[in-house]
């Protein structure tokens, strides 16, 4: 699992309904992963989110993901 820590901001789950943070959720399987820079793959995480607007380095948590396609972050869950 990949811990992201970067500065003083918090990372937290871009994703709409989803309150996600890394912070308050130490100790769960749940982890953030920042979005790929791959145009089509970044799309479909966008799709994940449900929302427009997102922010300047969104992260998505990897509970939008299915156990099976986690590892190559291919297949967002939905
Ligand atoms: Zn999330």
């Amino acid at each position: 699992m990949t811990k992201i820590m970067r500065g003083t901001t918090m990372p937290h789950c871009a994703a709409f309904g989803c309150n996600f943070q890394s912070k308050l959720n130490k100790g769960t399987d749940v982890s953030l992963h920042s979005f790929p820079h791959e145009k089509t793959r970044r799309k479909q995480w966008e799709d994940v989110c449900g929302r427009v607007q997102l922010p300047k380095d969104p992260r998505l948590c990897s509970s939008h993901f299915s156990p099976d396609a986690f590892e190559a972050f291919s297949r967002p869950r939905l």
